[in-house]
């Protein structure tokens, strides 16, 4: 039996410790902090009780980035910030500065290059966003492009701590949701309108029947024969466009120029503080795809934001604000139609989750 302690093992699976990558003077002070404020929008100082403060001024930034770019975001951090930045879960950059004169030089320079700095405290963060059309085959919408758009849109609430409270958006290219939508201040979501179209003539070269049929959680797809051929054969009352089959089969693609476009939700959250956590809930049913800058999109999520600006207490997130005065009040304000759409009257999937193979009980 072995007496002496295994040595720790080296592997190159998952990310390195992230004590490695911390700044010398949080390492320091790690664990013993006594408060933080934020000195104006974008910059934060964290005091430490050994009297150190470290201070930390939070950029925009695409979830997207060219090489180009995180270059020049590096040589910014080697120069003000000792190399050292972060990015937060909100696609923010962070950078981490030990020395307080180098904050309005890092943001002269910032600016110049055309990237805002805000996102702290009642502030719009960074757009938490999906793959859109460049990555994912499901996709119904760009989530780049939108994000991209909207921000250009909202940089005054980016840079300013006008808001009654933080406003948390995000963009999902398909109802797969990838990005956290459904718990966001304001959900941009992609929407596919109609059922996948089947190829018989290729479904059965290109995929495996009983794992498309499998693939489905509403259990829409069923086998047939089409010409002689083996096929399947999608029941449109209970499919709810998810892509999930397109995913498994590639012979049933679902993108449609003309039908997929753009939903907006409203209302969710995360935290827990004065009222429990929220799902977001349907605002807007259908906006058009209109890249490259989605105009009506911009403009519906801008009106809901001044909406709520001008009319929530101070602290109230929109899900509050819009639970406190009712969502019928939410709907007269903002002068978005509530439509037959907005009721949630999908039947299928009460009776079918029973059956498939990814949920039994
Ligand atoms: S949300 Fe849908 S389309 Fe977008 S990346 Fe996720 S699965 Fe793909
Ligand atoms: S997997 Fe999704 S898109 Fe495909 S048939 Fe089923 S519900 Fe419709």
């Amino acid at each position: 039996m072995a007496t002496e302690p295994v040595p720790q093992r080296r592997t190159d699976i998952g990310p390195p410790h992230y004590d490695q990558f911390l700044h010398p003077l949080i390492k320091r002070n790690y664990g013993k902090w006594k408060h933080h404020e934020a000195l104006k929008p974008g910059v934060l100082v964290h005091t430490a009780e050994s009297g150190e403060a470290i201070y930390t001024v939070r950029a925009a930034s695409a979830r997207l980035l060219s090489t180009d770019f995180i270059k020049w975001v590096c040589d910014m951090a080697d120069k003000y910030a000792d190399g050292y930045l972060r990015f937060t879960s909100r696609n923010n950059i962070e950078f981490l500065l030990a020395n307080k004169e180098n904050i309005d030089p890092l943001i002269k320079d910032l600016n110049a290059r055309g990237v805002p700095v805000g996102g702290t405290h009642n502030s719009i963060s960074g757009v938490v966003h999906t793959q859109g059309w460049i990555h994912c085959h499901t996709s119904a919408t760009d989530a780049s492009g939108l994000a991209k758009t909207i921000m250009d849109e909202l940089d005054e609430y980016f840079s300013s701590h006008k808001l009654p409270q933080r406003v948390k958006i995000a963009v999902a290219c398909c109802l797969n949701m990838c990005g956290a939508v459904h718990c966001s201040d304001i959900a941009i979501l992609g929407i596919h309108r109609k059922p996948p179209y089947v190829n018989h003539a290729n479904l059965k070269n290109l995929c495996e029947i009983p794992t498309t049929v499998a693939a489905c959680p509403t259990a829409a797809i069923r086998p047939v024969t089409v010409d002689g051929k083996a096929s399947v054969e999608v029941d449109r009352e209970k499919c709810m466009y998810c892509g999930n089959c397109y995913t498994t089969c590639p012979a049933m693609p679902l993108a449609d120029a003309d039908n997929d476009g753009v939903s907006i939700w409203v209302g969710g959250k995360v935290a827990n503080a004065r009222t429990r956590p929220m799902f977001s809930k349907l605002a807007i049913p259908y906006l058009p795809n209109n890249p490259p800058r989605w105009p009506e999109v911009t403009e519906a999520v801008k009106k809901i934001v001044d909406v709520y600006a001008a009319n929530a207490k101070p602290w109230e997130r929109i899900g509050e604000w819009i639970e406190r005065i009712s969502w019928p009040k939410f709907f007269e304000i903002t002068g978005l139609p509530f439509t037959r759409y907005h009721i949630d009257d999908f039947r299928g999937a009460n009776k079918t989750y029973r059956t498939t193979t990814h949920m039994k009980f």
